[in-house]
């Protein structure tokens, strides 16, 4: 991971890293320094392969700010006034930019699969199409807002907002598409990385602005990128994923088959109903976050969760509910579960051209540079632990 994140930017300012890891019971998180980082994982989360993978990329995200934020970034994150907060519409630059190379260096560095890769491009657009808040929040007010949205959730966040962290991922995604397509697969986003951290930190050691970042962006892409910004950075225009795969010999396929498994569209914690998605069964047919259910159909079962993997899609039910101290009778049917996912697959007819976009765009595995590491530490790390 060292090294592949050292091959995007073609150097590394550091000789030597900490990474200090504290074992919790429950925490995921990560704090980057200029020469370190802390973080937080569960104690049991290497034992599964789900796990030890979303760790790996806990790490490589961290490790990539040593570049990408903490050296390289938007001008109001350093050097901080801490009087107060500081305010950027470019988050989605920072955290996005950084979540989407967290998985790409994994793919570099030889540590996951093409396909597990491809896989962990589509989470994360399902994960961001699939959330009512997207057609709402722009990516530029997700970022500003972050001071009293992001970090201060509550129950109608996921149909009022949207982060930046994913969907910036996914147009950090959508660029190096955009720039591997305009250059055939000279150049790419690593590019137009290494641009900005030699002008804004080795050069002028400035944060940048977004028309600098605009600028850098089109300067490898060599065409405006002004309508790009206006329709996916400050408005909430549908991404344009069919077309950048397109050019790349790669098929966007969105699954359009509804699985039979019965859909609610709310998050229900013992009793209490704790989100409704805005266009869910409950929020059309009346419930609201921080209803308590009484009864459904004149019972509460044991198990909410089992008793609706048992219904049927389309029957109605009647929800007892207490809100705000009055009871109250809510009839609500039960949808299909909505399809999610799209699928990412490279055409196996693509032209020559292609396939060799098509490679920049996968992070070919790197060439083992700086260090010779014969027994993986990880692998040991991830033995000790299970
Ligand atoms: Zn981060």
């Amino acid at each position: 991971m060292v090294e592949a994140a050292t091959q995007i930017f073609g150097k590394n300012p550091l000789s030597d890293y900490h990474i200090l890891v504290q074992m919790t019971d429950q925490q995921r998180g990560g704090l980057e320094h200029l020469n370190s980082t802390a973080l937080q994982y569960t104690r049991t989360g290497l034992e599964t392969p789900e796990g030890y993978e979303d760790f790996l990329s806990l790490v490589a995200h961290e490790y990539f700010h040593i570049w990408n934020v903490k050296r390289l970034r938007p001008a109001p994150l350093g050097p901080f006034d801490y009087e107060r907060e500081n305010y950027t519409t470019l988050l989605w630059q920072a955290e996005g930019f950084t979540s989407y190379y967290e998985k790409l260096i994994l793919k570099k560095a030889g540590l996951i699969s093409q396909e597990a890769y491809l896989d962990s491009l589509s989470k994360k657009i399902n994960q961001i199409e699939s959330q009512p808040g997207q057609a709402l929040q722009s990516l530029a007010e997700s970022s500003w807002d972050a001071w009293i949205k992001a970090y201060r959730p509550d129950e109608n966040s996921a149909n009022a907002t949207i982060s930046y962290y994913t969907k910036g991922a996914v147009v950090a995604m959508l660029l190096d598409l955009l720039l591997i397509a305009q250059t055939e697969g000279e150049a790419c986003l690593d590019e137009v990385m290494q641009d900005l951290y030699a002008r804004y930190y080795e050069q002028a050691n400035r944060g940048f602005s977004e028309d600098e970042l605009k600028a850098a962006l089109e300067g490898r892409a060599q065409i405006s990128l002004e309508d790009f910004f206006a329709h996916y950075i400050h408005q909430t225009q549908a991404l344009p994923y069919e077309a950048y795969f397109d050019k790349l010999g790669i098929d966007f396929l969105w699954e359009t088959a509804s699985s039979d498994k019965p859909y609610w569209g709310m998050a229900v914690e013992g009793k209490i109903i704790r989100q409704v998605w805005e266009g869910g069964p409950a929020h059309r047919d009346g419930l609201s976050a921080f209803d308590q259910i009484v009864a459904i159909n004149g019972i509460f079962p044991p198990s909410l969760s089992n008793w609706l993997e048992k219904q049927k899609t389309g029957a109605r039910y009647e929800y007892t509910v207490l809100r705000e101290g009055l009871l109250k009778t809510v009839f609500v049917s039960l949808d299909q579960t909505p399809p999610p996912l799209c699928q990412i697959k490279p055409r196996p007819e693509a032209s020559t051209i292609q396939k060799r976009m098509q490679a920049r765009f996968f992070g070919n595995k790197v060439k083992r540079i700086l260090l010779d590491c014969k027994e993986g530490f990880w692998n040991t790390l991830a033995r000790k632990t299970a």
